[in-house]
């Protein structure tokens, strides 16, 4: 095997510029990530560098669980996760060449176009939607974008969840619903729609674009919080 494989990390550094969702101030938020010093070879400890951080489960690139969302109330938390879903296949949607408008969202015939092409979605897979939007990410103001980033369709997020054997979908974008998915019908369809199916959620993807299609693994490790909803997470592919 050795020299066979290629790895990739998707995975954004966190950092206290790391981009962070904003809700409507009416709203509790997530916390930024920080970084407070304990010491570093000084008077609090001579021979010790180390940190206290601190952060929300949903800071940076993260794992959503199906409890983060009232229709996955009574399905599990991330601690709770199978050790298997966390070693899975993954396709990778690209769509970073039709996302002209931050207000894009994929589409089922999207998808179907690429099964089309590349075949069925794989059992137990991740679909991971490639926007292009990671090229925002050295500014968070522009990753941001005042709450207008692509994301998924209702219908194809109902779709997606409902009807295909994936087990979860990663984005590029802040969170795995559109900026603007506050105001659809169903508001924020893929929260819903996959935490009430028990799927899973992943964001802030790093260099999908040096993924093939198909023919991936990736490795997802979110931290087995007891009880939490979602954790940062470092999110590794594996390319034979
Ligand atoms: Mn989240």
């Amino acid at each position: 095997m050795q020299g066979k494989v290629e790895v990739f990390d998707l995975t954004a550094p966190l950092s206290t510029n790391t981009p962070v969702i904003r809700l409507p101030p009416d709203r509790g938020q997530p916390w930024p990530f920080k970084l407070e010093k304990i010491s570093r070879y000084d008077e609090k400890g001579n021979e010790v560098y180390w940190n206290n951080i601190q952060m929300s489960e949903h800071t940076g690139t993260h794992f959503d669980a199906p409890v983060h969302w009232f229709s996955g109330k009574d399905s599990i938390d991330v601690s709770s996760v199978p050790c298997k879903h966390l070693i899975a296949p993954a396709v990778v949607v690209d769509m970073s060449e039709q996302v002209t408008d931050p207000n894009f969202l994929l589409e089922r015939k999207h998808v179907e176009q690429w099964c089309e092409i590349h075949g069925t979605l794989p059992e137990g897979a991740w679909l991971l939607f490639r926007s292009g939007w990671d090229s925002h990410d050295l500014d968070a103001d522009s990753f941001l974008n005042h709450g207008y980033t692509p994301g998924v369709s209702e219908s194809c997020a109902k779709w997606l969840a409902e009807q295909t054997p994936i087990i979860g979908i990663g984005v590029e974008t802040v969170g795995t619903d559109a900026g603007q998915a506050g105001k659809f019908e169903q508001p924020y369809p893929v929260h819903w729609y996959f935490h009430k199916a028990a799927k899973y959620g992943l964001t802030q993807l790093k260099n999908l674009a040096k993924l093939p299609a198909t023919g991936v693994v990736i490795i997802v490790a979110p931290l087995p919080i007891v009880g939490g909803s979602g954790s940062p997470c470092r999110v590794l592919a594996l390319i034979e």
